[in-house]
């Protein structure tokens, strides 16, 4: 599964790298939602978040960590949001999985508030149910 990320593994294209070790690797977005939004990815060939192992999930989660940590202390940002979009219709456009770490400010309108809706009768537990016994 050849992709822009797996070119930025091999060093094939260019990127601005912040961290990288056996299993990471991590590098600025070239269009960021601020200065610094950072993009996790596994060194392995995986699409997403949902098909990777809970190996390499905590992986790119602890480097997503050490890249938050960074970007408070560095770039002065008081909050981080870590993101991960998983499938198409999730919003993902680049099919090799991928953590955004994103430096927040206060009102920095950078995200349209998502629509929260309401559950009909019954539908809660239904649904709490079914993850439940899947899980
Ligand atoms: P997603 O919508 O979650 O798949 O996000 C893909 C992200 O990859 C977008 O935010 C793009 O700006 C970013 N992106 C695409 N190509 C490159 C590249 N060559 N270097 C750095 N970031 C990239």
């Amino acid at each position: 599964m050849e992709t822009i990320f797996s070119k930025i593994i091999a060093k094939e294209i260019p990127a601005d790298i912040v961290y990288e070790d056996d299993q990471i690797l991590a590098f600025l977005d070239i269009k960021p939602v601020n200065p610094g939004h950072t993009l996790v990815i596994p060194k392995e060939p995986v699409i997403d978040g949902v098909e990777a192992s809970e190996e390499t999930m905590a992986a790119v989660m602890r480097v997503a960590q050490k890249v938050a940590r960074a970007q408070k202390k560095t770039l002065g940002c008081t909050g981080v949001n870590y993101i991960m979009n998983n499938g198409e219709d999730a919003g993902q456009e680049v099919f090799h999985a991928h953590m955004h770490v994103i430096p927040r400010y206060k009102d920095d309108n950078t995200f349209s508030s998502p629509n929260h809706n309401d559950y009909k009768e019954g539908e809660v537990t239904e649904i709490a149910d079914k993850l439940r016994d899947t899980i």
